[in-house]
């Protein structure tokens, strides 16, 4: 199972992908967007890496929540509170679980989704990354972790591939309303970044 080590080598992992795909992120974003969002998950994630290395976090669900309350705290823009509230609730899915199995992270990534949805109400096919994290959502079932978290990093990565000719519907992507057509959705991308270097940690 994941313990609260393995997710915390989980997360450092997530952070060094940020760190490489931050000028990816910006460019994306600044062809639809304000050009932040690869600064702004950097800076959230660097934060997150101190908040990690100054606390004792006792399970898995205590390292989802200290992403959380970092991540809303540290990250301005729409991501910031959007990626909060799904790791929130994926941290509530999880709790007083000391370890994770298969059919927790599934679920975690579900409440995760929720999260996202709540927040931000979008649909799929508006142009966010509900578009990756939604079919990452269906596809994540099978016999362990890594096998859950793979199949779902595939799923974000067609999803924010599929967002390419879309006209963004929410956030500031759609204020260029048709102009928006013929870019990657950044969040999108970023989503399936995230999955894709928890599902290598896990492996
Ligand atoms: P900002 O747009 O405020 O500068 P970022 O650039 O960090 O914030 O994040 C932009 C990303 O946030 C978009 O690419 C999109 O995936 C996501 N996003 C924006 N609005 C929403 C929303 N309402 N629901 C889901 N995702 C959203
Ligand atoms: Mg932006
Ligand atoms: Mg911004």
């Amino acid at each position: 199972g994941c313990t609260a080590a393995d997710l915390v080598t989980a997360i450092r992992a997530a952070a060094a992908t940020v760190a490489e795909h931050r000028v990816e992120l910006i460019q994306l974003d600044r062809a639809i967007g304000d050009g932040d969002h690869g600064e702004n998950l950097d800076r959230g994630f660097k934060a997150v890496l101190a908040a990690l290395g100054q606390s004792t976090v006792d399970d898995p669900s205590a390292v989802l929540k200290l992403v959380a309350t970092t991540l809303i705290s540290k990250v301005g823009g729409a991501a910031g509170p959007l990626y909060g509230t799904a790791f929130l609730r994926a941290s509530t899915a999880v709790k007083d679980r000391a370890e994770l199995t298969a059919a927790d992270v599934a679920e975690a990534l579900t409440a995760a989704l929720g999260g996202v949805v709540a927040r931000g109400k979008a649909e799929p096919g508006d142009k966010t990354m509900v578009d990756a994290l939604t079919p990452a959502v269906q596809a994540a079932t099978g016999e362990s972790i890594t096998e859950v978290l793979t199949a779902a990093a595939e799923a974000a990565q067609a999803g924010a591939d599929a967002t390419v000719p879309l006209v963004a519907r929410k956030g500031r992507a759609s204020y260029l309303g048709e102009r928006s057509a013929g870019h990657m959705d950044p969040g999108a991308r970023s989503t399936a970044l995230l999955l894709r270097a928890f599902a290598e940690a896990a492996a």
